[in-house]
């Protein structure tokens, strides 16, 4: 069946979209970070009620859940979309201006407000793949936030088709739009007894065709060095100072290896990421990541002994170690359920595209799903050069991608 997504439709939506700011921010430590990512959760919940979904909701969170029920006889399973609201906190998110180029040439655009903001095939390769298509950036100043308005808008846009063409045959679906994920929080008050599906998607991926279904193993860990402290005048063969012992900690990291500027593929890392304290006591945080968790223990045991070597040195001095566990690699929860993968792939393939199964060197809030029950790979919706001010999106991409969601609704139903 073609499945036949209205660009102009959602080019539009997303350019909506997008000129609402949803920053989150990961110091607030309330839910939502920020109360403006409701500003969208409340126009999604209003846009879902005027296709005719009367059960979409946003709850005090900030999540917006809806139903769009099933119309076939088959017994499907519940299959959920979901995207996040919010936008990094690395770059602006405030007055977005949208821009839309239409039969994008090949050539460099410069962005208006900042000239010096210069987007160009050279850097972006994949631009070239958009020639004439059209293409949405900012204006110069702030991020696009097609991470992951593209996503929100592909949802918007699969479930009108869906509910618009009644002979698209599909079981119950669930949409589903999370605050916070950029902070890491994006699932920190999800109700899934609310949710109740048993699969899900996650519209949060970049080139057309890429499915993701493998993410990092992620732990934090956490070093206290308690140093020696006396008065610094009559100090003399006593004192340990813990911010100097800290720094040696840190010196004492590996440089050509085993850090995140020195790694990429499959190769993992660990990463200091805070570091703070007095001469009595300091505090380091590390972010440990590996593809696989038993690599990850051993970067954990590693860091451990770099730092019981660096502070035997100094008498009277003792460091506390722990590890918090962060997320874990969603691939061991769907070769569990190899379906949800394959299906996906299928559904890419009949919207005429490649499938580029890809590792994300990173989390996903389906990494955190898959493990609260939901197996959730991430899909593509075209977004590019994300956080930064050079964000973009091709609107044949983001169409492609509402086009895919549709095909998956159907191929759960067939196969079932
Ligand atoms: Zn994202």
């Amino acid at each position: 069946m073609k499945i036949q997504i209205n660009k102009e439709a959602i080019a539009e939506r997303f350019m909506r979209y997008v000129q609402i700011d949803t920053q989150s921010n990961p110091q607030s430590g309330t839910h939502p970070s920020t109360e403006k990512q409701k500003d969208l959760s409340r126009i999604l919940v209003e846009e879902l009620k005027e296709m005719g979904i009367a059960n979409a909701e946003m709850d005090t969170n900030g999540y917006v859940y809806a139903k769009i029920p099933s119309n076939t006889e088959k017994n499907v399973p519940v299959i959920c979309f979901c995207s996040h609201v919010d936008t990094a906190p690395d770059c602006s998110g405030t007055n977005v201006k949208p821009i839309l180029h239409k039969d994008y040439d090949g050539e460099d655009i410069v962005l208006p407000d900042d000239p010096s903001q210069v987007l160009s095939p050279v850097v972006f390769p994949y631009l070239k793949t958009q020639i004439g298509g059209d293409i949405i950036t900012a204006s110069g100043t702030t991020l696009l936030g097609a991470d992951d308005k593209s996503g929100i808008a592909a949802i918007m846009q699969a479930t009108e088709y869906l509910i618009k063409n009644l002979e698209i045959k599909h079981g119950e679906i669930k949409v589903l739009f999370t605050p916070d994920e950029e902070i890491g929080e994006g699932t920190a008050k999800l109700d899934m007894q609310k949710l109740a599906a048993d699969f899900g998607y996650t519209l949060d991926g970049g080139e057309a065709g890429s499915l993701e279904d493998e993410t990092f193993s992620a732990d934090g860990a956490t070093i206290i060095v308690n140093g020696v402290i006396s008065h610094p005048g009559y100090s003399k063969n006593k004192l340990v100072n813990a911010l100097k012992v800290g720094a040696e900690i840190l010196h004492a990291l590996p440089t050509n290896e085993w850090a995140p500027e020195a790694t990429e593929k499959k190769e993992g890392f660990v990463h200091p990421v805070r570091f703070e304290g007095i001469a009595e006591r300091a505090t380091l945080e590390f972010i440990l990541r590996d593809f696989e968790d038993e690599k990850l223990k051993q970067h954990g045991e590693k860091l451990r002994a770099i730092a019981e070597d660096v502070v035997n040195h100094y008498k009277g001095a003792s460091i506390s170690f722990s590890i918090q566990e962060q997320y874990r690699n969603m691939k061991k929860i769907l070769n569990q359920n190899p379906e949800v993968v394959a299906y996906a792939a299928e559904a890419i393939m009949r919207a005429g595209l490649k499938v580029k199964t890809e590792s994300i060197r990173g989390g996903t809030d389906g990494s955190r799903l898959s493990y609260m029950g939901l197996p959730c790979p991430n899909l593509f919706t075209g977004m590019q050069g994300i956080h930064s001010k050079l964000e973009w999106i091709g609107v044949n991409d983001m169409a492609k991608s509402a086009e895919t969601i549709v095909h998956l609704c159907m191929i759960w139903e067939e196969k079932s």
